[in-house]
């Protein structure tokens, strides 16, 4: 998944880098077919066809699906807030698989929650400024006696006095949809000091009832724009990994339920889909779903992909179990973000006893690096500035994980592998944790300046096939074996992918010296934990020593 970015520990991917992706990408990408159109298209209220106005694709709902749309709004007398709820009470029907028929009822679609749209700059709703008007039913149709030039006048008038209606209307829409979805989506805060201030000024408002803060909202947010979602799929290690185990695995997919954790941009789901997968339900709380429900009308799979907006831990499926669970969970140093326990309590929830769980194995690795150059420039830079000593700069860069993709000449010992996470087993408290490392340096070194951290992922095909992943067992080479499988590895010998690693930096006392050989030993005990203060975060310690030595070191990193 893409982590939640800290800026203040990432480095760009260089202009070189980026390039090479971009071809990866475009050799990677022929599966998929991508729709260019870029007009606004008007999407069917009740499939999936695509009309170049609102009043041909009526006509289409009234001759294809016998739902005459502006007889419903005709028959309820709806304002443009009444249709703006109906179209988005129809479309969230139809988009549970639900039937829409024209005895729809004004308390049906009162709820406020239809004003916000189901779909993003839906063209219908922009376009419901150009349907013709309603006739009142108290008024009698036009009088057949007027003349024409009055009549023409008149009618001048009412579309002058009409725009300036609509117009004052939509302002209005904006403004509720704005403050309906603040309310539901914990910006209470907000909402009851505007209630509190209408109460002391005597307007005796209702206070809204106080919604429980949701302290991941920064989280969700964070994956509500497209940078991050672009990031991880031109992140082509990753996405073709998933990719090739759906499509080579097809087998595995025909007719089976599967549920995508995080659906993001709907990409896994709409992979599951075109694998043959007999339906799909993609949950995600963040705002990427509304793209999510576009992306898939537009690839004609929304008969076979439901998306649910919500947690994971919140929402109610279909369903009540799925064969296959799906999900790009993963973060910096694999557990930051912590969204493993949402898989894992679906897992718990949905998943069929003998259910395939997709990737199925992690493994996460450690190993010494020794780059004086990396140092000099990020932390001796600061002795000599112009000629000032600013070592006040270098206050806390000891203290946050970094996350770079290191050259792989760098590694100065044998990578250990320190932590094995079967997904089929492993439980939220073994989240936390502390595990021994050790590692023999592999070229003589001047100073050892760190560790790296790195994940492997293992997708297997069958649940016994799932076992025969290792603490040690190297990406590439479990693969290899069998072609079913697929496994990438996030480490500085391959390419890069957005999860880069994480850097701990050593920080030694002046004049200490940490040179050592080839062949010499260095080991200790690696610790995992989120921060009391904020779950998603992570604090990784480490202590060590030189086999031989009695003198240790112990250090503390976070990543918030
Ligand atoms: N599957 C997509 C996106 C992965 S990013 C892809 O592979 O490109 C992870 C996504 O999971 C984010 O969009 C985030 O909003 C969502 N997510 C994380 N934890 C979740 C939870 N508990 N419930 C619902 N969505 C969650």
């Amino acid at each position: 998944m893409a982590p939640l970015k800290p800026e203040r520990v990432t480095e760009p991917i260089s202009d070189s880098e980026s390039s090479d992706s971009r071809e990866e990408d475009d050799e990677g990408w022929d599966d998929v077919e991508q729709d260019e159109e870029e007009t606004q298209q008007v999407i069917s209220l009740l499939d999936d066809k695509v009309f170049p106005d609102v009043m041909s694709m009526l006509e289409h709902c009234k001759d294809k699906h016998g739902f005459d749309f502006l007889a419903v709004r005709q028959k309820l007398q709806l304002d443009f807030h009444g249709c703006v709820k109906l179209v988005n009470y129809i479309r969230s029907r139809v988009h549970d698989g639900q039937t829409v028929s024209e005895n729809i009822s004004t308390s049906e679609i009162e709820s406020d929650q239809y004003l916000k749209p189901v779909l993003d700059d839906d063209a219908v709703i922009i376009g419901l400024f150009d349907l013709p008007d309603i006739v009142p039913e108290s008024t009698p149709a036009q009088t057949q006696d007027a003349t024409a030039v009055d009549d023409l006048l008149k009618r001048n008038t009412e579309l002058q006095e009409e725009l300036q209606r609509i117009t004052a209307q939509f302002e209005r829409y904006r403004a509720t949809v704005s403050e309906t979805l603040d309310q539901r989506w914990g910006d209470v805060e907000a909402a009851e000091a505007e209630a509190s201030a209408a109460k002391a000024a005597g307007k005796g408002k209702e206070i809204a009832p106080k919604k429980p803060e949701d302290a991941s909202k920064y989280y969700w947010e964070s994956y509500a724009g497209n940078d991050i979602h672009e990031t991880m799929l031109k992140d082509t290690v990753r996405t073709e990994g998933y990719r090739d185990f759906i499509y080579n695995n097809k087998h595995i997919f025909a007719g089976k339920t599967v549920l995508d954790i995080g659906c993001g941009t709907g990409i896994l789901s709409m992979f599951c889909a075109k694998a043959g997968a007999a339906r799909v339900i993609s949950v995600d709380a963040s705002d990427i779903i509304d793209k999510a429900r576009e992306n898939v009308i537009t690839a004609g799979l929304s008969s076979t992909i439901t998306l649910i907006k919500g947690k994971m831990e919140e929402v109610t499926l279909p369903v009540d179990q799925v064969d296959i669970i799906v999900s790009e969970w993963m973060g910096y140093c694999l557990l930051y973000e912590a969204m493993l326990p949402s898989v894992l309590y679906a897992r718990d929830r949905y998943l069929k006893p003998d259910g395939l769980l997709v990737p199925s194995t992690c493994n996460m690795w450690i190993a010494p690096v020794a780059d004086g150059e990396y140092v000099m420039d990020n932390v001796h830079f600061w002795r000599d500035v112009y000629g000032f000593d600013m070592k006040a700069m270098q206050s806390g860069i000891w203290d946050e994980v970094r996350v770079l993709h290191w050259p792989k000449a760098t590694v100065c010992g044998q990578p250990a592998g320190f932590k094995l996470l079967d997904l089929y087993t492993i439980k939220t408290e073994d989240l936390t944790f502390s595990s021994h490392w050790r590692s023999e340096l592999t070229q003589d070194v001047d100073a050892v300046d760190g560790l790296l951290i790195w994940f492997d992922n293992f997708f297997s095909p069958t649940r016994e096939d799932n076992k025969s992943v290792g603490l040690q067992s190297v990406a590439d080479d479990w693969a290899k074996e069998n072609q079913d499988r697929v496994a990438f590895t996030t480490g500085p010998f391959n390419t890069e992918t957005h999860w880069r690693q994480g850097f701990l930096m050593f920080k030694y006392k002046e004049g200490e010296s940490s040179a050592f050989k080839k062949g010499d030993v260095i080991e200790g005990d690696v610790t995992f934990a989120p921060p009391e203060d904020m779950p998603r975060g992570l604090i990784i310690k480490t202590s060590w020593s030189a086999a031989g030595q009695d003198k240790k070191h112990a250090q503390s990193w976070d990543m918030r």
